[in-house]
């Protein structure tokens, strides 16, 4: 949100904070929109701020979020030791910078890379700065082989699904590439590689296909796109790769779907993103970027730059970071290896399983997504609802519950839905709660047979 200049009035209390803790420590008003004069001791600064943020939903009680709400003391502890590490000084921190080298080289193992060297690829500050580094990799690559043809590179596109994360929108705005997007049919929420292929030509970048949508947590099919691109390839003599945003499934299917060929397995993937703060279980923000192998990361994309010491290769999109996100993702595979992380993620499948087919039975709600790819379904109204999933959404979050309501995009505008991310930390007991305040929302609009169905309002949650 950008947030507009505030015009703070001398007589408006809006403008300042009235210290609760006032009378014990300072009688001042506080402005809330300037830099106050003189400064405030530290505790009474921190009471304040503290007292604020109560107001903001309770993380554990957000269904909304794919990000990490939880992590372990140790965690917690080790992240706050390492606060003042700057990612980029990777002369200055050497360990953290190898600590940043072992974690690539881990997520490229558990993505089957190919490659025998050093896995090539970085973090990132999240999926998005991610995906924009994926797809820049795919620009330049694209124009070198235009180049290399004597064809023109002016007009270039990237496919990929109406469902995609608003990260791709924004890729394709600011590094002017047309968006083609496959939009949604009947019961086809997501990329097929039937509809993919339609949409490819000789300018078409890359295919983005997403393991874990936004909209209902699906996996696209990856192999299937991988071979429709190999067959078109042969045929036409083009060079369409795919990038697989796996901002979610990237730490999921791993481990519950092992056998799923979606990675580095299928040879037209050639970049793979991730967030580390979604199911690689750290606070955010961290990401992460892997391409197959070094051909397919252009070296004019990479920085050297000297002024820190040392020639140290970059590529990023900002230059300061912190540093001990990438510290705690590192103690997360330590801490949990393939097991710890299997057993997390199966038990919110588990908790997801649970939930939806509970939802199912409450009678007036269809399952448009089960939670059984990523934990993360989606679920709408059907006739016997005399209420809407807004009406829902706004009914649950009386009791602190915060599902997001949105609806579908092109062309099932009509669609609308609630969505639940099942996430370490929401168990099975809480499941049993807010299936408890679903039926009591359901009674409550059962008793008002009046009530007009609220519609609208976009409430969607990326
Ligand atoms: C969350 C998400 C993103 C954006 O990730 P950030 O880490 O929040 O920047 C991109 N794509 C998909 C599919 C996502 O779920």
């Amino acid at each position: 949100m950008l947030h507009g200049q505030k015009n703070p009035n001398e007589e408006d209390s809006s403008s300042f904070i009235t210290p609760a803790y006032g009378g014990r420590y300072t009688r001042e008003p506080i402005p809330k929109y300037l830099i106050p004069e003189e400064g405030l001791p530290p505790k009474v600064a921190y009471n304040l701020i503290r007292d604020e943020l109560i107001l903001d939903g309770n993380s554990r009680l957000n269904l909304a979020t794919f990000v990490t709400t939880w992590m372990e003391d140790e965690a917690r502890q080790l992240m706050s030791e390492t606060f003042d590490k700057n990612m980029i000084d990777k002369d200055e921190y050497p360990q953290t910078a190898e600590i940043e080298l072992r974690c690539t080289n881990m997520l490229a193992q558990l993505w089957n890379s190919p490659s025998e060297e050093n896995s090539v690829g970085c973090s990132t500050i999240g999926s998005s700065e991610a995906a924009m580094l994926g797809g820049m990799a795919l620009k330049w690559n694209w124009r070198k082989r235009r180049e290399a043809q004597g064809k023109p590179a002016d007009k270039p596109n990237m496919v990929m699904g109406i469902n995609v994360q608003v990260c791709w929108e924004k890729f394709c705005r600011y590094w002017e590439i047309e968006p083609r997007f496959v939009p949604m049919e009947g019961d086809r929420f997501c990329l097929t590689a039937e509809e993919a292929v339609k949409l490819v030509d000789e300018n078409t970048i890359g295919v983005v296909v997403i393991m874990g949508s936004t909209f209902d947590g699906r996996y696209e099919n990856v192999k299937e796109v991988n071979d429709a691109l190999v067959k078109l390839n042969a045929e036409t003599g083009w060079d369409v790769p795919i990038h697989v945003d796996a901002a979610s499934g990237g730490f999921v299917a791993p481990f519950l779907q092992p056998d799923l060929e979606w990675d580095f397995r299928l040879p037209l993937v050639k970049s793979i993103n991730t967030s580390g703060h979604k199911f690689g279980l750290v606070y955010p923000g961290v990401g992460w970027v892997l391409w197959r192998s070094r051909e397919e990361l252009p070296e004019e994309l990479i920085f050297h730059c000297n002024y820190l010491g040392g020639d140290l290769p970059n590529f990023a999109l900002n230059f300061s970071r912190p540093g001990n996100q990438v510290v705690a993702q590192y103690f997360n595979f330590l801490r949990l290896g393939h097991e710890g992380y299997r057993e997390i993620h199966q038990t919110s499948q588990d908790v997801a399983l649970y939930l939806s087919s509970g939802i199912a039975e409450l009678g007036p709600f269809d399952l448009i997504s089960d939670g059984s790819d990523i934990p993360v379904f989606a679920f709408t109204t059907n006739e016997k609802a005399n209420f809407s999933v807004f009406d829902i959404s706004s009914k649950v979050r009386e009791r602190g519950w915060l599902v997001p309501a949105y609806t579908f995009p092109k062309n099932r505008e009509d669609l609308a839905v609630l969505r639940c991310v099942c996430k370490e930390g929401f168990t099975r007991d809480m499941a049993d709660m807010l299936l408890g305040d679903l039926q009591h929302a359901i009674d409550y609009f059962a008793q008002r047979p009046d009530h007009e169905p609220q519609t609208g309002g976009s409430s969607f949650h990326h």
